[in-house]
């Protein structure tokens, strides 16, 4: 029900996590044996000997530490709204209103997470923030007011009920995309000013850092979406084992000798948000569509796995007329289709982390 009533099938989702794996199979297999060559000389243990707590993420769905380079330096004493409310006015998506109404410093015994809320179809979004000076906060700052430029710009015109995002995951698309640009050498001169001599280090160590995130989340997200399809098709199934054997396969880890616990009951979103993990994949192949779509027609660049946003209007453009302006008026297919020219793959996202 849940899946129908935002508008998905379970075939369509499973064939694009198909292509996806068949994708990711070889490029994750490689990484998690450099992953595992790491840790287990770490722990000082053999890598047969890996178990689940080892991996940092519980769930290994986020990459372990594994990188040099400190980016909260070029954060610490700024003013992370400030330098979101340059970057996103340069693109042409002010978010100053947003900001103005929005509770941005954490205080004692407030909410610790971060989201951006649309209060009345009209006009009014806010999103709740605890911000640091570091680069947690300014790349979550980044995401929440892709959400928030999503709802500020959907048509005024449009009934009620069609005034939101298309779907879930177009708006989760968004906020990536401009998550990611943290992460993106040029951007970081542009709106940190950091030296030349840095950019290029994090120009190599910043990519290697974005895939590697990627494919682990890639297969994380495998796990989720059939142990759900799975779990629905035949909930009196052994779900234990049925768990352990999707992250034995999907992740390719040992799961712990004799364990029959509800593990998989730990993850939240099974019981909070049914039917839904499946959506944080989604958004991720069409942050790379449209990230690639916008490099080669809007930005006129080939490599469109190094784009900078900053200062180019004509991106927020784009963004506008049609992703946002439409709201809910196209189903989510249509809106990707008429936007890039072609249906929702994972093709550009392959192009971007598989290679
Ligand atoms: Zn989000």
């Amino acid at each position: 029900m849940s899946l129908i009533s935002s508008e998905q099938s379970a075939g369509e989702i499973t064939a694009i996590f198909d292509e996806l794996k068949t994708l990711t199979d070889e490029p994750y297999k490689k990484l998690k044996s450099e992953i595992d060559a790491k840790l287990s000389k770490k722990y000082g243990i053999l890598p047969g000997d890996l178990r689940p707590w080892h991996y940092e993420d519980r769930f290994f769905q986020e990459a372990p530490n594994t990188g040099t380079i400190d980016m909260d330096k070029y954060f610490k004493g700024k003013s992370i709204e400030k330098l979101a409310g340059v970057f996103y006015n340069g693109i042409g998506l002010p978010v100053d209103e947003i900001l103005k109404k929005s509770d941005l410093y954490g205080r004692e015994g407030k909410y610790q997470h971060a989201f951006s809320t649309d209060i009345d179809r009209l006009g009014d979004v806010r999103t709740m923030q605890s911000i640091v000076d570091n680069k947690n906060w300014m790349s979550t700052m980044l995401h929440e007011l892709g959400h928030g430029v999503y709802s500020l710009n959907v048509r005024r015109d449009l009934p009620f009920i069609l005034r939101i995002e298309s779907h879930i995951f177009t708006t989760e698309a968004i906020a990536m995309l401009m998550e990611r640009q943290v992460n993106n050498a040029d951007w970081l001169v542009e709106m940190a000013g950091i030296s030349q001599k840095e950019k290029e280090i994090i120009r190599k160590e910043g990519r290697e850092n974005r895939r590697m995130q990627a494919l682990i989340f890639s297969r994380w997200t495998q796990v989720m979406m059939r142990f759900e399809k799975s779990m629905y098709e035949n909930p009196d199934q052994n779900l234990n084992k049925l768990w352990w054997d999707l992250v034995e396969e999907y992740q390719m880890i040992t799961p712990p000798e004799g364990r029959n616990a509800p593990d998989w009951a730990a993850k939240i979103h099974l019981s909070q948000s049914p039917a839904y993990y499946h959506n944080y994949e989604l958004g991720e192949l069409m942050a790379s569509q449209l990230q690639s779509y916008i490099a080669k027609n809007i930005l006129n660049q080939e490599d469109a796995s190094e784009v900078c946003f900053a200062n180019r209007p004509e991106v927020g453009r784009f963004l506008r007329e049609k992703i946002f302006s439409p709201g809910a008026e196209l189903r989510w297919d249509v809106l990707i289709e008429k936007a890039t020219g072609e249906s929702l793959s994972s093709k550009y996202f392959a192009e971007e982390y598989v290679k």
